[in-house]
């Protein structure tokens, strides 16, 4: 073979998950919604709109007592934290490498983030965790980024062993499993995003799911200051009085676009898994870079695949030897380009800046913690994203393609 001829030689398409599946389906389910425009919200009386047929069916595929059809992932993970009553004075502790989004949760319930260490499964470091706990910790949020689920044996036998809520935000995990059963559902609550660059979309959209009942009623009254005025089963039974915080409904139109995605979860993560575990298979065994860690590879989604290599230079050579094979990966945190996925970005939180100057919640009167942020407060987080070479796997990548992307990285591992 001639020495110069590059291993990638067939383009790799750009592409993504759910959103490069939509088809006739979701348009006719969206057509039909509106010829006989029932785009009521799901408090419409005897029959149920599209999104309480979605929640439903979000609710028996996962075996989860309760999902919650909200506008965004991000509402949703805040439901999580209303739903079990985290609020002004707890400390939430987030991984420093996730989207500002998880954050964003804590801070809207008037909650404060604490940051804690990554390691090498690119999820949250167990250890570091530990020693991120105050007398104030009330939760850690586990996210489970770009489909792997993070280490949550360990992460919750520090949650039990410290008292804490476990809440997971599996919003880039959507169809994920841990030891055979579905993120978050063995957890007090679980996020999901049904944004366009999940694993499936309706365009934006969320879910907030829980087993327990009023952590699930709060959550409810935390997303529609409406939900109150309505009758529910829930209601008459738990004894919560009503609350009125914030406007998350979910619309029909979505719900109606979800409920087909949902019906093609299973098809999209078996193609990703499929690409995945031909990619792994026909690696050699690494000789320059280790893989990311993953606990349990059978639950993995098979949406990305990293490589996490010596040092932040070899990982500049890498990625420039693999440029030079036809494949165009970087490390996560490079100077080129800024990454809200990392803390060190996050300038308003590392600022505590508050939507007004009394700089809530870190100035709540209830807050007697003493949380400081800083760039550089998570080193290893840093180090860890600086050698990590990640690749994106998606529904328009073909066989081909990974063959050549796992030659690629073979030639480039052999000759560096
Ligand atoms: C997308 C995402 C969210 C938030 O979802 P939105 O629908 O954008 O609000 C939260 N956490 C993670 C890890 C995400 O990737």
């Amino acid at each position: 073979m001639d020495y110069k001829e590059k291993a990638i030689k067939t383009p790799i398409p750009s592409g993504g998950l759910g959103w490069c599946v939509i088809d006739d389906e979701e348009i006719q389910a969206v057509t039909e919604l509106l010829r006989n425009p029932e785009l009521l919200f799901r408090y419409r009386g005897s029959e149920p709109g599209q999104s309480s047929l979605f929640e439903r069916e979000v609710e028996e595929k996962l075996g989860i007592k309760h999902a919650l059809f909200v506008n965004s992932g991000t509402s949703a993970l805040t439901c999580c934290l209303a739903g079990w009553e985290i609020g002004p004075g707890d400390e939430v502790i987030i991984p420093a490498y996730t989207y500002i989004a998880t954050a964003a949760a804590v801070i809207n319930v008037g909650a404060v983030p604490v940051l804690a260490e990554i390691d090498e499964s690119l999820g949250l470091d167990p250890e570091d965790v530990e020693k991120k706990i105050t007398p104030h910790t009330k939760a850690i949020i586990a996210v489970h980024m770009q489909g792997v689920p993070a280490r949550l044996d360990a992460i919750r036998e520090v949650a039990s062993k410290h008292n804490l809520l476990l809440i997971e935000d599996a919003c880039q995990a959507i169809g994920s499993k841990y030891k055979g059963e579905y993120t978050g559902t063995k957890s007090h609550a679980v996020a999901w995003s049904l944004n366009y660059y999940k694993v499936i979309t309706c365009g934006e959209g969320g879910v907030f799911m829980t087993n327990d009942d009023a952590a699930f009623l709060r959550g409810v009254y935390q997303s529609d200051p409406g939900t109150p005025m309505w009758d529910s089963d829930l209601k008459a039974d738990l004894n919560i009085p009503p609350f009125t915080r914030a406007g998350y409904r979910g619309n029909e139109i979505a719900a109606a676009i979800a409920r087909v995605q949902l019906r093609k979860m299973d098809r999209i993560l078996e193609y990703t898994r499929g690409l995945k575990k031909l990619l792994l298979e026909n690696l050699n065994e690494p000789i320059h870079y280790q893989r990311q860690h993953v606990d349990d590879p059978e639950g993995d989604c098979g949406i990305s695949f990293a490589m996490i290599v010596e040092s932040k230079e070899a990982a500049e050579r890498f990625s420039k030897a693999l440029l030079e094979e036809g494949l165009s990966i970087g490390s996560i945190y490079n100077e080129g380009f800024p990454d809200r996925h990392i803390y060190s970005y996050w300038d308003s939180v590392l600022t505590k800046t508050g939507a007004t100057p009394m700089g809530y919640p870190w100035k709540d009167p209830a807050y007697m913690g003493s949380v400081e942020y800083s760039k550089d407060m998570c080193p290893r987080t840093l180090d860890i994203l600086s050698r990590c070479l990640r690749l994106a796997i998606h529904m328009r990548m073909t066989e081909q393609n990974i063959l050549e992307i796992a030659e690629a990285i073979n030639k480039v591992d052999r000759n560096l």
